[in-house]
């Protein structure tokens, strides 16, 4: 395939144009000051910024060519619907390691029996976003009120605690991303299964994992 990426030149994006090279795809880096021409690709994936995220995605759809998102800290619900009018696709995960969907599954599982939890992710001090995509979505799918904690310190990859109190014990389920290559597989499965999916917005490589 021949795929854009936005931020190629990034920490994430540059894990992933190799990835995605050594799979035999060919890549269109496009960086920030590049004219965000896709004309001609298959499909988009941005790991960029919050800020640039939005338009860039705008600009891969209104060319007719479907996204990869893995940039957090941005709300793409109407981009989604933009998809869906052009008949094409947008797929957004906060979080692409196959370890932090399965902590988020277990975690959702373990507040059904647990009456507190609170939400410890730790990231390297250049995230720009705070709370991470991933606490907010491990926050949504618990329920209640669990409080986050951010933690940017250099040396970190992207790590989650969700710890539950109840009678007399608790319970810490953990994931941590050693390093980028962690998120490499699940980029690489959505950009197989991008055309597969249904027209508009898909959140979550939990739907592509059959987990939900
Ligand atoms: P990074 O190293 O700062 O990389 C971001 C890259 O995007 C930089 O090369 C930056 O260029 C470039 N950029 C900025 N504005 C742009 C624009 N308008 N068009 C094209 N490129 C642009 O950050 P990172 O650690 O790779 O993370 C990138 C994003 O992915 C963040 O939002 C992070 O939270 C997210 N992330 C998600 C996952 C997941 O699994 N979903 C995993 C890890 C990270 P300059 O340096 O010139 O500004």
């Amino acid at each position: 395939m021949k795929i854009a990426l936005f931020g190629a030149e990034g920490k994430v994006g540059s894990a992933i144009r190799a990835r995605l090279e050594a799979a035999g795809h060919e890549v269109r880096g496009i960086e920030l000051g590049d004219e965000p021409d896709v004309s001609g690709c298959d499909a988009a994936v941005d790991f960029t910024t919050p800020d640039a995220a939005p338009a860039n995605v705008r600009a891969a759809l209104e060319q007719g060519v479907s996204c990869v998102v893995g940039t957090t800290g941005w709300e793409p619900a109407e981009l989604g619907a933009l998809a869906e009018e052009r008949g094409l696709r947008l797929f957004a995960a906060p979080n692409f390691s196959i370890g932090a969907v399965l902590m988020m599954r277990f975690a959702r599982e373990a507040a059904a029996h647990f009456p507190r939890a609170e939400i410890v992710e730790l990231h390297n001090e250049a995230k720009k976003d705070a709370p991470s995509g991933t606490a907010k979505a491990t926050a949504e799918l618990i329920g209640g009120d669990a409080a986050i904690h951010s933690v940017r310190l250099p040396g970190l990859v992207a790590h989650q605690e969700v710890l539950f109190g109840g009678h007399g014990e608790t319970l810490t389920i953990r994931h941590d991303s050693l390093d980028r290559a962690s998120f490499m597989p699940g980029v690489l499965l959505a950009v197989r299964k991008l055309d597969s999916l249904q027209e508009g917005l898909t959140v979550g490589l939990e739907s592509l994992l059959g987990l939900e």
